[in-house]
């Protein structure tokens, strides 16, 4: 899957950097539509990811796209529902289309997807910097044990992740910090197999604002971590310390809240050498946080900040935004302005799905509201129904889950 470095070319249509769900997807739709891609990586693959490893209905969705699904489905533990257990320990469990497998693989499927289109994978090797030519970005340096190697393109798509190196190196990163920092380990178990059916996640004032989550791998494999914001608003704020940004503390106080959490800590078998368990990763949510184009550049994926706040899931969204890129790109006839400009566009429809998660997230900062909308929930199956279409992507609520729109739901009696 890595060619070796000495075979990089010098020019190619389009230059991908970042061979995650974003970069691979990218890179698969315009080598199938014939384009020259030349995608990289700073990590020869397969390579891990921090992740909950968590698919949702637009995961799925974007896999079928780019012909994977089945066989992401062949071997990922699918579930049918979100259980969603709020501060005082009620639960409502969400119909939807779910699965969970393990990123080293998900990721290898996704980016060998893209090799077999056409496109030629070099990893490792790192994006450094752009090259400039009279204003416009016109490929990048990119470096392999010490050497730097120039490819020029006429389209740079940049899908590096939370991460903001490479974006800083770009100029296109508007804000340093993340939306937000999430922990998480792999726990063998046998006896919560039977316990922990679907993916669960928990809302509670002493993770606020964030959540934990447990979601089986199958193969009596768990994933379990917690998630932070840097603030209610997906953005950090400087000088405004949060609780619990030492996601240590907060995966402690997830064990003493809920007792499933504890019972796989304490009896289960963790995986990865000792000490090394527990990985940390920042998040980037709600479409913030970066220029999303420049001349010669469209930028997709989280780099982009395509993660859902609320709940951290980003794989789908990451694959949707790269293929809206090389949809763009592929456009006939589009002048480079043109393409620019239908990238915006695209993503501008994704907005609003973003801005109900990240006003969700402001919501949770008051355990009573998600208790009440759990209590809610439980009572009528047409709510349950409700936010099974909002996990489902087909249903987009108009009064999105502010304080004042949940207690409307609430007591509104239809
Ligand atoms: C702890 C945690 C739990 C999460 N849980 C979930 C979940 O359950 N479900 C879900 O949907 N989402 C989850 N997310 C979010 C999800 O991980 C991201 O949304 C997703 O990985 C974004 O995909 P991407 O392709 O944009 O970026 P990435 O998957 O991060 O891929 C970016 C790639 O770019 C490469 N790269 C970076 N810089 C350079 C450079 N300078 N040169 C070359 N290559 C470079 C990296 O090596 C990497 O391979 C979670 C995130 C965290 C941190």
């Amino acid at each position: 899957m890595n060619r070796a470095i000495g075979e990089l070319p010098a020019r190619c249509d389009v230059l991908v950097v970042g061979a995650g769900p974003a970069g691979s997807a990218a890179a698969q739709w315009l080598a199938r539509a014939g384009r020259d891609v030349v995608l990289v990586d700073q990590h020869a693959f397969p390579r891990d990811k921090v992740c909950g490893d968590g698919l949702i209905a637009d995961a799925l969705r974007a896999l079928d796209r780019l012909g994977v699904k089945d066989q992401v489905l062949a071997e990922a533990r699918r579930s049918a529902t979100l259980g969603c257990i709020g501060p005082r320990g009620g639960r409502i469990d969400v119909p939807g289309s779910l699965a969970v497998l393990p990123r080293k693989r998900l990721d290898e499927i996704v980016c060998r997807a893209a090799v077999a289109a056409g496109a030629r994978m070099f990893a490792p090797l790192r994006f450094v910097a752009p090259l400039r030519e009279n204003g416009r970005i016109v490929g990048a340096e990119l470096e392999h044990d010490g050497v730097v190697r120039p490819v020029r393109a006429p389209w740079l798509v940049l899908a590096t992740g939370a991460q903001p190196q490479a974006m800083l190196a770009a100029g296109l990163c508007e804000r340093r910090a993340p939306s937000g920092i999430a922990l998480r380990g792999y726990v063998r178990h046998p006896a919560m197999a039977e316990r922990i059916a679907g993916l669960e996640v928990v809302w509670h004032k002493r993770l606020a604002p964030g959540y934990g989550w447990i979601f089986p791998c199958g193969d009596d494999l768990f994933n379990i971590g917690v998630g932070v914001a840097s603030d209610g608003s997906g953005a950090a704020r400087p000088g405004r310390p949060t609780p619990h940004l030492n996601l240590r503390e907060a995966f402690a106080a997830f064990q003493s809240i809920y007792p499933p959490a504890r019972a796989l800590v304490e009896g289960g078998e963790w995986q990865g050498p000792p000490g090394e368990a527990l990985k940390g990763a920042p998040l980037r949510c709600s479409l913030e946080g970066a220029q999303l184009e420049a001349a010669g550049v469209l930028v997709c994926g989280e780099a982009a900040g395509s993660t859902y706040a609320l709940t951290g899931e980003g794989i789908g969204k990451a694959m949707e935004t790269a293929l809206h890129a090389a949809e763009a790109i592929l456009a006939p006839g589009a002048d480079e302005a043109a393409v620019r400009a239908d990238y915006r566009a695209r993503i501008e429809t994704l907005r609003p799905r973003f801005a109900l998660y990240a006003q969700a997230q402001r919501a949770v900062a008051h355990p009573w509201l998600v208790d009440l909308l759990v209590w809610s929930a439980q009572r009528s199956p047409r709510r349950l129904q409700r936010l099974a279409g909002v996990l489902e992507e087909t249903y987009l609520p108009k009064d999105a889950m502010s304080v004042r729109g949940v207690l409307r739901r609430v007591f509104d009696r239809r």
